[in-house]
């Protein structure tokens, strides 16, 4: 990655972190999952709300380092107004680039979570959103990046495919 680029993805993610988008929680959610990364700390609440097979409305809530809450909040922008089936592909699509791998499609501005893929304890903050995502989407629950499989709709093998 060249050095601009780099700066690029860094204040995509620093200007996500000051001003995140769907920053809220939601009252007629279909689906509501908080995922948590005992690791760093973060903890990050979606909410969705899914009409017939498109995602209506997505927010997240919460607290984490910078790259968790940009990773959320990118996730929002991603995932608004998607299907479900485009949304299950984005997970799998941000999950191959923060873990080195190439993502079968072209994730725009999510490219600025590719630099995670250096530093393998921030890989749990990048993907933990969209882990919450997946369950919230599942109908929700509670997802934890310790555990595998923790709750409803949650990621199996989270620890293991996301060492690194
Ligand atoms: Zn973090």
């Amino acid at each position: 990655m060249t050095a601009e680029l780099d700066e690029l993805y860094q204040s995509i993610i620093l200007d996500h972190n000051r001003r995140p988008k769907n920053f809220r929680e939601m009252e007629s959610a279909t689906g509501h999952a908080e995922g948590v990364n005992p690791l760093c700390g973060d903890q990050i609440g979606v909410w969705v709300r899914v009409e017939g097979d498109r995602v209506a409305d997505v927010s997240f809530r919460g607290q984490g380092c910078a790259i968790s809450k940009a990773s959320a909040s990118m996730m929002t922008q991603a995932v608004m107004g998607k299907s479900r089936a485009e949304a299950e592909r984005l997970f799998d699509d941000v999950r191959a680039l923060v873990t080195g791998h190439a993502p079968a499609g072209d994730l725009g501005a999510l490219k600025a979570l590719s630099g995670v893929s250096k530093f393998p304890i921030r890989v749990k903050c990048a993907s933990l959103a969209w882990h919450a995502l997946k369950a919230a989407l599942a109908g929700g629950g509670r997802v934890s990046t310790e555990r595998a499989g923790a709750g409803p709709g949650a990621s199996t093998n989270t620890a293991a495919d996301e060492r690194g």
